[in-house]
């Protein structure tokens, strides 16, 4: 840690904040229009540190695994930007923030020449797949997948079935987006295989480590702390992060960018991740959520360590 004061030792500082912020598990609610994740048990509460030189902190429930769900959003995106020419990807997706929820589907309709407002959202984030690298949506979907494991450092990460196939029965708003993009043309692929393809990046199972990582690596501009492999450039990871800071809260982005002040991107399984820049990445889970969707335990812990540690970039 080069920013900030530290003044007990880290260990005991994360095991303190995790029992000070417990209690915020109560006031949230987990997802249920998934019917699998209602099944999460909302009291957990767990945090993940991981520096640019790949020191790891550890507190509370961290390895509890939940499902990674929109934080995948930031993988399909750096590989959309990694396989597209900028001015042209614009064209189909947006860089602006929205004020309506991550599925929201009026804007698709009202504004913005009927494309996604951005790639953090649902809408965005599907048509985003469709544009990754790759003759087939399993090799879109293998290019990604490797991406999520690349930047998490974490080979034997996997779908979780029970999730995916919940989510497949139940996603029928996601399939109005999809549609809907299809018969404007931004999508031009078949859907339900993009949709399949979602479904199973949505679900794939991780813990708070494997999120840290994954933000960590966003810290250090492409390179992994871990691994040291190179996943993409400087200029990539400066897009993702800027969208994560307008856009990754869904609706609550610009309180977040208020109340935590780093780029940040969440998931409704309960986990946020926030990136300080050539510092450090954060991974928290809390499966009780906000109005919004966002893990409330998560987001206070959050605020708390970005104020103690000085971590707001604003
Ligand atoms: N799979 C979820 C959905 O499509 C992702 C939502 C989220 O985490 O924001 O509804």
């Amino acid at each position: 840690m080069k920013r900030g004061h530290v003044e007990t030792s880290m260990q005991e500082k994360l095991d303190q904040l995790i029992e000070e912020h417990r209690h915020w598990t109560k006031k949230g609610a987990v997802a249920t229009y998934i019917p699998e994740l209602s099944k999460q048990d909302p009291d957990l509460l767990g945090i993940s540190i991981c520096e640019v030189d790949g020191t790891q902190w550890q507190a509370g429930d961290w390895q509890a695994p939940f499902t990674i769900q929109s934080i995948s959003k930031v993988a399909y995106f750096t590989c959309v930007l990694l396989d597209n020419d900028f001015e042209e990807l614009t064209k189909k997706i947006s860089v602006s923030p929205t004020a309506d929820g991550f599925n929201s589907i009026v804007n698709l309709e009202t504004k913005n020449e009927h494309k996604p407002l951005n790639a953090m959202i649902n809408s965005g984030a599907i048509a985003g797949i469709s544009l990754v690298k790759g003759a087939t949506i399993e090799d879109k979907f293998q290019r990604i997948f490797r991406m999520i494991c690349d930047m998490a450092g974490n080979e034997a990460l996997k779908v979780n079935e029970a999730v995916y196939l919940s989510e497949k029965r139940t996603g029928d708003r996601n399939r109005a987006l999809a549609y809907f993009m299809k018969g404007t043309g931004i999508i031009t692929v078949d859907v339900e295989e993009l949709l399949d393809a979602y479904f199973r990046l949505c679900s794939i199972e991780v813990n708070c480590r494997d999120i840290a990582i994954m933000a960590a690596t966003l810290a250090n501009e492409g390179v992994s702390p871990v691994t040291g492999k190179t996943l993409f450039d400087p200029k990539t990871a400066r897009i993702v992060k800027g969208v994560m800071t307008t856009c990754g809260l869904y609706d609550g982005s610009g309180e977040f960018a208020v109340d935590v002040g780093m780029p940040g991107k969440s998931g409704v399984g309960g986990g946020i991740m926030t990136v300080s820049p050539r510092l450090l990445g954060i991974g928290v889970m809390g499966p009780a959520l906000d109005a919004k969707g966002n893990s409330l335990g998560g987001w206070k812990l959050l605020q708390s360590l970005s104020e103690e540690w000085d971590l707001n970039i604003f």
